[in-house]
């Protein structure tokens, strides 16, 4: 089990304790060869959990501004067959999602059966930017820590296999992050002078996220946090975690696709023999 692979509530996160950057030994070169690999199997697993529409996955990508969410998502939803994945962006609560309680907007997104969803930030913002900023009184979200384990368990049981990733990065990477973006034209449209903003409440984010990690462990929806600050390191250990607890299915799946293939088969020589009757009882009436 990797060592920063969180999936029960005794083990407290220390953020500060966590590289964020690829292991030593680790290249660039090796990364998207292994990326490259894991992407092929990441479909043939996809095809067989569409197929036996047993269980369904839903990927949870948190993370500070600039760590890479939409980057992640762009290459490991670009392994995947369009037909199965839906990503879904959670921005500031509209005035209808405030109204309701805030697993409302979230649950009708929780992926069908034998489909991806992915989340661009989700239910976590409630017990994070949410407490930093004092959207809401500390009672309210810290009793969502025990509603989130409660709705995460609920999808489990449903078959959801619940994958939460924390994108690590430095406070001097997400600097130079923004930076970047500020030279370079083709991504300024990305600017947005609250991302500077955010910087100034680093350390409530990490105890906000250091909480939300620890809270919210569990076997049935661990947390895995992603040293992020390379990126190709970054896709290469979601795609590796992603296809890791896929495969832990896969003889499941291949066995009801089976099953499914024999009832087809015998529906099928049924229909014909039905159809050769019926074709011999003319005959013979004529
Ligand atoms: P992103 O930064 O993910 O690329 P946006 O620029 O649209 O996308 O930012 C989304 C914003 O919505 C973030 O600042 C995030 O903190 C905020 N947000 C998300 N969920 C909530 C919530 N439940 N309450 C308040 N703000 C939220």
């Amino acid at each position: 089990m990797p060592k920063n692979l969180f999936d029960n509530r005794d083990c407290k996160v220390h953020l500060s304790r966590i590289s964020a950057e690829p292991p030593a030994g680790m290249t660039r070169a090796k990364a998207e060869k292994r990326f490259g690999t894991l992407g092929d199997e990441m479909f043939e697993l996809q095809d067989a959990l569409w197929g036996a529409k047993v269980h369904s996955v839903l990927v949870v990508l948190q993370g500070r501004d600039s760590a890479g969410k939409d980057g992640t998502i762009k290459h490991v939803a670009g392994c995947l067959n369009p037909r199965g994945v839906s990503v879904v962006s959670f921005g500031v609560p509209t005035t209808e999602e405030r109204e309701h309680d805030f697993l409302w907007r979230v649950h009708r997104h929780a992926p069908r059966r034998g489909e991806f969803a992915i989340f661009n930030r989700s239910h976590y913002e409630d017990v994070l930017v949410v407490r930093v900023h004092d959207l809401a009184p500390k009672k309210t979200w810290k009793e969502r820590y025990g509603h989130i384990r409660d709705f995460e368990e609920l999808l489990a049981e449903h078959g959801t296999i619940v994958l939460k990733y924390f994108l690590h990065i430095t406070k001097d990477e997400q600097e130079k992050r923004l930076l970047e973006r500020e030279k370079d034209t083709s991504t300024a449209w990305k600017l947005n002078p609250n991302d500077w903003k955010e910087r100034d409440y680093w350390d409530e984010y990490t105890a906000a996220y250091e909480d939300a990690i620890s809270k919210t462990a569990a076997p049935h929806a661990p947390w895995l946090i992603v040293p992020a600050n390379a990126k190709w390191y970054r896709n290469l250990l979601v795609a590796e975690s992603i296809v890791a607890a896929l495969r832990d299915h896969r003889r499941n799946w291949e066995k009801t696709l089976d099953d499914m293939g024999r009832a087809g088969r015998a529906g099928l020589d049924a229909y014909r023999a039905e159809l050769k009757a019926r074709k011999n009882g003319g005959r013979r009436r004529g």
